[in-house]
């Protein structure tokens, strides 16, 4: 075995992020102005897609590892809360990263506009019922996020309805943390031209028109009022118990790669252990025939 082979999955992940060209992932710093400009959404001199997806796969295999263990100790949920743009690659995060996981333990929900049902209530209702249980991790596809963001940008409610919400947000997601939910919030932040690429080709590929929805344009056409509403949100309600992220998401191997990374910490953080056996179930299970 080479010396490179004994290397711990931690000091290789470390390696990993400086010989590939990438800073880690750090939440927003509330205090500071966020910059969501074009350049941001891009890594320069990071790379290649192979190295990426190589690098990305081990950290995979150990988030899977590292999940078994998580779903065995059930004192934590995990909840990886993804927002951004059209086409900024939700879908391929939840698929590519998700994936690795064991099935049974994931949790994923969706949230396109409310029913009438759930326009009657809160706007946290019907978040707070998908919420994963202890033991899950679970993935948001939009989320709570979008009653400060469409609502705010397409006039859905008035000023004095969205504005309270971050601070309502923010106490949700601390009586969340209270409970055992770790919370990590991701802006995918893609640029205008990579977003202008992807919905042409959802455009003109047959197999993703169905992705394709008018609203698409007209959010895109409301692209400084997004900007505007997501830097609030993101410098607003990023806290200490469920901070946000900001993904340099044009290139998806990069995206990936930096999103795994900051989940393997945060679930090496948590030091998950096995229940062990009772002695009372162990000296039983002696009689095991
Ligand atoms: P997609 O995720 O592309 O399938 O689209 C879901 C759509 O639902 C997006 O246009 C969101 O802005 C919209 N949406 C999600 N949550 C809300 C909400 N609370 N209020 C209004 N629109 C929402
Ligand atoms: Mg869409």
């Amino acid at each position: 075995m080479s010396s490179h082979d004994r290397k711990t999955s931690r000091e290789d992940a470390r390696v990993d992020v400086e010989e590939l060209g990438l800073d880690r992932l750090v939440p927003v710093n509330p205090a500071a102005p966020l910059d969501l400009g074009d350049e941001a959404a891009r890594v320069r001199g990071a790379a290649g897609k192979k190295d990426l997806e190589h690098a990305t796969r081990r950290l995979l295999d150990r988030l899977e590892e590292l999940q078994d263990a998580f779903y065995a100790d059930g004192r934590h949920a995990l909840l990886l809360v993804l927002q951004g743009r059209d086409a900024s690659g939700k879908d391929g995060v939840i698929k590519t990263v998700y994936g690795a996981f064991n099935p049974t333990g994931v949790r994923v929900a969706a949230f396109g506009p409310p029913s009438s049902l759930e326009l009657k209530h809160d706007f946290l209702w019907r978040v707070h019922q998908v919420v994963p249980p202890r033991g899950m991790v679970g993935v948001f596809n939009r989320s709570h996020y979008e009653d400060v963001l469409a609502v705010r940008v397409r006039e859905l409610a008035s000023e004095d309805v969205w504005r309270p919400r971050y601070a309502q947000i923010n106490a949700f997601e601390e009586m969340l943390h209270a409970n055992g939910v770790i919370i990590r919030k991701c802006f995918l932040h893609v640029s205008r031209d990579e977003q202008r690429e992807r919905l042409q080709e959802r455009f003109d590929d047959p197999r993703k028109n169905w992705k394709f929805r008018l609203e698409d344009l007209e959010d895109r056409a409301r692209w400084d009022e997004y900007t505007a509403a997501y830097t609030e949100a993101l410098t607003r309600c990023s806290t200490p118990w469920a901070p946000w992220y900001v993904v340099p998401a044009d290139d998806k191997a990069v995206r990936n790669y930096l999103i795994a990374d900051m989940l393997l910490r945060t679930l090496e953080s948590l030091r998950s252990t096995y229940p062990v056996i009772q002695p009372d179930v162990r000296h039983a299970a002696k009689h095991i025939d």
